[in-house]
């Protein structure tokens, strides 16, 4: 039996654009990603009796391929053709569950990168985040992390310069949102504001967080449901209040992101937010996808 413990880390976005709908159903997308410190921690135990199985003490998320940490492995191990059959993968949850961080989708990720190194498979990231597709729009991104720009349906991905350094703080009001239903409301509104990706991907290259921060933009947040839309809202505000230099809904929310320069006014963010939301997160930007750790054998 191999051990193997890995970090999945939470993603923001940067910027959230839908270029077209598609005859097959999907959406054209083109997203600045970001990973971030927050993470989840994932050990596999590779060879431990039981099948496949995941466990997160979470009443709520599945233990079997249900949970996209499963899906990952099962889809790992028919594109490698391999034919081992044990792997307990425990998951310690620190990223809030339906939240646009994109948590499910990193797991997933996770499991991929660390079956690569247990197995010796040897399988270079673009060939893991082309398995990944299978599992998940968001689990190709995942899978190389840091900084990109996500195309397609997310899986056409390009390395980004990253982010300058800078503290994130995260807010995740207590709702959860249907991302169909998003889809939904875009489809149904003739007129949309658009990010400037192309002004996000320039000061990125310039170096420039105050640049990036002015430009964060996801196009969702002009189709919530107004409650919704007025919780977001207020909670972008207060980020700027406290000092933010940008912020705006991550993914398909409902959490909402506050770029920082200054750690002082990021730790007075989540206080401040933390007085009326339970889930308030200070984070830094990763600029390196996390390393496997390997753990003695039991
Ligand atoms: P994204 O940003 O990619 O849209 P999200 O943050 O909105 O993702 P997740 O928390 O990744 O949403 O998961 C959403 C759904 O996936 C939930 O219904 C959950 O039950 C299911 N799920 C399956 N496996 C996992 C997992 N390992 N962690 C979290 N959710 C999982």
């Amino acid at each position: 039996m191999s051990l193997l413990t890995l970090q999945a880390p939470a993603k923001i976005n940067l910027t959230l654009d839908i270029l077209s709908a598609r005859p097959d159903g999907y959406h054209e997308m083109e997203m600045v990603m970001q990973s971030v410190s927050l993470a989840d921690r994932i050990r596999l135990d590779w060879g431990f009796p039981g099948g496949i199985r995941a466990e997160s003490g979470l009443r709520f998320l599945p233990n079997d391929k249900g949970n996209l940490a499963v899906a990952a492995a099962l889809a790992f191990r028919r594109a490698t053709g391999q034919d081992w059959r044990d792997l307990r993968i425990s998951i310690d949850k620190a990223i809030p569950v339906c939240a646009g961080t994109a948590g499910g989708s990193s797991d997933a990720a996770a499991v991929l990168r660390g079956l690569n190194w247990l197995t010796g498979a040897g399988l270079s990231p673009m060939e893991l985040a082309r398995i990944g597709e299978e599992v998940g729009s968001d689990v190709p991104y995942c899978v190389l992390g840091t900084t990109a720009l996500a195309k397609g349906r997310g899986e056409q991905l390009t390395p980004l310069p990253s982010l300058p350094p800078c503290w994130i703080v995260l807010c995740k009001p207590h709702f959860s949102i249907s991302t169909p239903a998003l889809f939904r409301e875009w489809d149904r509104k003739k007129k949309h504001l658009r990010p400037d990706t192309k002004g996000v991907l320039a000061a990125l290259d310039q170096g420039d967080l105050i640049g990036v921060a002015r430009r964060v933009f996801n196009v969702f947040e002009a189709v919530l449901p107004p409650h919704q839309r007025r919780v977001i809202e207020g909670i972008k505000n207060a980020m700027i209040q406290a000092g933010a230099l940008g912020s705006a809904m991550s993914g398909s929310g409902p959490t909402v992101f506050g770029l920082f320069d200054r750690e002082d006014l990021a730790q007075q963010a989540v206080q401040t937010l933390s007085e009326t939301q339970e889930e308030v997160f200070l984070t830094r930007p990763l600029a390196e996808p996390p390393a496997p750790a390997a753990e003695p054998a039991e």
